[in-house]
């Protein structure tokens, strides 16, 4: 399946929690920092799994190794639908030196 029959979709596609691998629709997934913020982890792709709210919330700050890495034409249309649904923003905080 390409993105772009996923987009035609309307983003409605069922995806895996990378901890508990039951698949949620987009509404119910968050995204997980693998390397959580408070431990330096950054905000992109390479650091971030889709997680269901149960495991988002259980894993706290822990560390865990998701069953699967991100994959980044995944992660940017994940994050497209569930800023549609959570009006999800990514943290800028490693950005506001850059943008005052
Ligand atoms: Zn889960």
């Amino acid at each position: 399946m390409t993105i772009g029959k996923l987009v035609a979709h309307g983003g409605g596609g069922m995806y895996p929690c990378q901890y508990c691998s039951e698949s949620f629709p987009v509404k119910e997934l968050t995204l997980d920092h693998v390397m959580p913020v408070s431990r330096g982890g950054r905000t992109e792709w390479e650091n971030i799994v889709t997680a269901c709210k149960k495991c988002n919330h259980s894993k706290g700050s822990k560390l865990i190794t998701p069953n699967r890495l991100p994959w980044k034409p995944e992660y940017w249309h994940i994050v497209s639908c569930i800023r549609e649904h959570h009006n999800f923003q990514l943290k800028h905080d490693s950005w506001d030196k850059y943008l005052g």
